[in-house]
């Protein structure tokens, strides 16, 4: 142990654990890749004002929990809470939206800052896998989304997940509810931090954890009840859509993403195994978001998921990914000489496309091969002095636990076919 521990809040990724957050990460990629996105990659740092605008003034994130700091140039940056703001950014920067073909479809992958109260599911660096589906107003595509999750999902065997969907409506519908649900929320009695709420982000309250602030929440409107025909009928189709895909997801006429412009579908994955930290991913549609950077009008879905969560959600399943050995021969060499020759025939093995590893250090035969077992390696060659002599390597097959003598200039073809 050194001096230094992770900061308050992070973990570190250490094999082997690390290898199931890696195929976390690929299998929510995988369907994203496979249905036309592109990779996308943003600086882990933006100008403070993006988030001010592409989140919200009156979020969470943006009043409490962002990593700010001020450059020695005298700029305001702040590490990336989120990925949506950062990516629509560069879209309109690189001008994408320009150049024909929209949707402009994106995934993204990396680290994301939160300063937040620390608990499992919660900490101040976390990793998301993203999509943003950029410049169109189409059903399918919010239900392109949310089947591509559910497919991500499922690849990684998870079950005990549900869809929460709703829709918050847009420019010509949510405005009545808005002050509909203000009135209501002014009746009743909560704390000054919360009615200041009623008057910027009235939708927020509903999203309010507090119990004692749910329980009054039960009687109020409802967007559904006052959805315009166009967002009705949009909602309707992409409902149908996930449907038809057999994608099974539940009403929840109370989630809501309280900004103005999220708007029409929005949708949460939660976890039942998980505990207060139950959402495993978020996203929707945000109409309005280019505008308030900047840019012009570009209606737009996407999510995120995030991938610690993920993690725990397959723990709390009890699912453990099958994932094949990183290596698939170890070399254990007796002497020098065999060092020399077996490391060369590693070195060939690997520019030959097989996954070899090799034992450093002048161990002995019993350490080393612990090493060899620990590694997954389905064969070993081990050789010694008297081996090279006859010119051959001793080829252990790890399952069988069979060992035989191969000509030392034929053992690494022997092992390509072996393996393939
Ligand atoms: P919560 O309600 O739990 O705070 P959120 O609404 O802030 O979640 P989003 O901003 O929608 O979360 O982020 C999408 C996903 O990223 C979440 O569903 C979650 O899996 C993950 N996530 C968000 N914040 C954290 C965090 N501090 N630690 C770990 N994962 C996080
Ligand atoms: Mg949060």
């Amino acid at each position: 142990m050194s001096t230094f521990k992770a900061p308050k809040g992070t973990y570190d990724l250490i094999p082997p654990q690390s290898a199931a957050f890696l195929a976390v990460r690929e299998a929510i990629a995988a369907p994203l890749r496979s249905s036309g996105y592109g990779y996308i990659e943003t600086p882990g740092f933006e100008s403070v004002e993006l988030f001010a605008r592409g989140v919200g003034e009156s979020t969470d994130i943006v009043t409490k929990e962002m990593y700010t700091l001020t450059t020695k140039g005298g700029s305001e940056l702040a590490l990336r809470p989120e990925g949506t703001a950062s990516v629509l950014r560069a879209a309109l920067e690189a001008n994408l939206h320009k150049l024909g073909n929209l949707p402009v479809k994106l995934w993204y992958s990396g680290s994301y800052y939160r300063y937040e109260r620390p608990q499992k599911g919660r900490y101040r660096h976390f990793s998301q896998v993203g999509a943003e589906a950029i410049g169109a107003e189409d059903p399918a595509l919010d239900a392109e989304l949310i089947i591509l999750a559910d497919q991500a999902y499922r690849s990684l065997g998870l079950r005990n997940f549900r869809i929460l969907l709703n829709s918050l409506g847009d420019k010509e519908c949510r405005p009545v509810y808005r002050t509909a649900l203000q009135d209501f929320l002014r009746g009743l009695d909560l704390d000054e931090d919360t009615r200041r709420r009623i008057d910027i982000n009235p939708l927020r309250v509903l999203d309010d954890k507090r119990d004692d602030v749910q329980k009054q929440l039960v009687g109020a409107p409802l967007l559904v009840d006052y959805l315009c025909d166009a967002c009705r009928a949009y909602h309707d189709e992409v409902r149908a859509l996930i449907t038809a895909a057999g994608v099974v997801y539940e009403d929840d006429p109370r989630l809501v993403r309280g900004l103005d412009y999220y708007t029409r579908t929005t949708f949460e994955f939660v976890h039942d195994g998980l505990g207060a930290q139950s959402a495993v991913g978020g996203g929707g549609r945000y109409d309005g978001l280019s505008e308030m950077i900047g840019g012009p009008s570009l209606p737009s879905v996407g999510w995120a998921l995030g991938v610690d969560r993920t993690v725990l959600a397959l723990e709390a399943e009890g699912i453990t990914l099958e994932l094949p050995p990183a290596t698939s021969v170890f070399a254990v060499p007796l002497g020098e000489e065999a060092r020399r020759v077996l490391f060369a025939t590693v070195t060939e093995l690997r520019r030959k496309g097989v996954a070899a590893d090799f034992s450093y250090g002048g161990r002995g035969l019993k350490s080393a091969m612990k090493s060899a077992n620990r590694s997954g390696a389905r064969y070993t060659v081990v050789a010694g002095e008297r081996d090279l002599a006859e010119g051959v390597v001793q080829l252990k097959d790890m399952e069988s636990g069979e060992q035989e003598a191969v000509a030392l200039d034929a053992v690494v073809d022997k092992l390509r076919s072996l393996l393939a």
